[in-house]
């Protein structure tokens, strides 16, 4: 069976660098808020240009510290995707707001500007207050953040990018990192940049939200060790993971250029027979999945069909969030999700990552094809 995301081909390529990075840290023992953790901060901002990156233990405490920031209380309403990781909206609950599910366009999986406008209406009638929009990155391509910086305008709503698929991509000359008042990524492995284990990271240009959500990621730390300004918690990165991420954030380009290269092998190979994923003119998308439409087919033969030649395949997601016995009580927008339950039942994921060559590629295509009855 090929790898659905090869990190032992990603560990053979950085060679002996990566392990003497951790060594080193196991070495100089400052295992929390070693010097390291500084140095990825610098260079993540370098990379993409953001004043100010606080790194974290998660993407998910990424998402909660800036919410937290953001003082989200009762009462509020926070407009986000159904069709995404849990994370997403699981914070919003956390802290007593209520998510309401935004539908997404077919065409990028992102967030649908008509249906935003259709979550402030329905927030409002169902008393809540709306503060704020989360739009996820979905599969490595930035949502259209245009139309939804105007509508956040407009309304007083601050703008948070969940971009723990997406960091490195960049939308209209803007990098990730760069757009809304802030970023979350995630460095859990399986993303583009992942580090070996959990790890994430909050960019922002704002100095007084990164004074805030530096506190709250140390308990709330006040100017000394024992006195706390607010209600944090232990949100911090681990050495190790920031060592980690300073050696893989060293080929981090090639890789990115490399999935470009197969995602659009892939289009070539199977765009006249399965709905491939689109790119809006000028962005740019770091692939975190590469992920097909497959309307009036059979899915689960499908998958068969490629799991007997050899080739994973995965779905994200099955079952989008408002449809979760967890969340079902959370409203959504205007009428329903007509696209998002459409893309859940349609969608499916194919290998991708940088070390995929150019025999496996072909091989996946032509199973895919074959499966497709091409
Ligand atoms: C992975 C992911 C997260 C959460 O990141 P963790 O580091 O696993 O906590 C949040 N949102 C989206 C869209 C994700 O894919």
């Amino acid at each position: 069976m090929l790898p659905f995301i090869d990190l032992a081909a990603q560990r053979a390529a950085l060679g002996p660098r990566m392990e003497e990075a951790i060594l080193a840290v196991v070495r100089h023992g400052a295992y929390v808020m070693g010097p390291e953790v500084g140095q990825l901060e610098e260079e993540l901002a370098a990379f993409c240009g953001a004043k100010h990156v606080v790194s974290c233990g998660s993407g998910t405490d990424a998402l909660a510290l800036i919410l937290m920031a953001k003082g989200v209380k009762p009462g509020d309403a926070v407009l986000c995707p159904s069709f995404t990781f849990a994370a997403t909206a699981e914070v919003i609950c956390w802290l007593g707001a209520a998510p309401v599910f935004v539908d997404v366009r077919e065409d990028t999986f992102n967030l649908d500007i008509d249906s935003i406008e259709a979550g402030l209406v329905t927030a409002r009638e169902q008393g809540l207050r709306p503060v704020g929009v989360i739009p996820v990155d979905l599969f490595g391509q930035p949502a259209d953040y245009a139309p939804i910086e105007a509508v956040c305008a407009r309304e007083g709503l601050w703008l948070l990018a969940d971009a723990a698929q997406s960091f490195g991509a960049h939308y209209q000359g803007r990098k990730v990192g760069t757009i809304g008042d802030a970023t979350a990524t995630s460095f859990f492995p399986a993303k583009p940049l992942g580090c070996y284990g959990d790890g994430g990271a909050i960019f922002t240009d704002d100095s007084e939200l990164d004074a805030v959500l530096r506190s709250l990621r140390n308990h709330g730390q006040g100017a000394d060790k024992y006195e706390y300004a607010r209600i944090g918690m232990n949100g911090r990165l681990d050495t190790i993971q920031a060592a980690v991420l300073i050696e893989k954030l060293r080929v981090f380009a090639d890789e990115i250029a490399a999935r470009d290269r197969i995602a659009a092998r892939y289009a070539a190979g199977l765009s006249d027979c399965a709905v491939v994923p689109q790119v809006m003119a000028d962005a740019r998308s770091v692939w975190a999945q590469y992920t097909l439409r497959l309307p009036g087919f059979d899915r689960s033969a499908f998958q068969a069909s490629l799991r007997d030649a050899g080739v994973p395949t995965a779905i994200y997601y099955p079952r989008p969030l408002h449809r979760q016995d967890a969340y079902a009580r959370y409203p959504s927008a205007g009428n329903g999700l007509p696209v998002t339950d459409r893309l859940a039942q349609e969608v499916v994921s194919l290998p991708m990552h940088p070390y995929l060559d150019e025999a496996d590629q072909d091989h996946v295509i032509a199973t895919a094809r074959a499966a497709l009855g091409a």
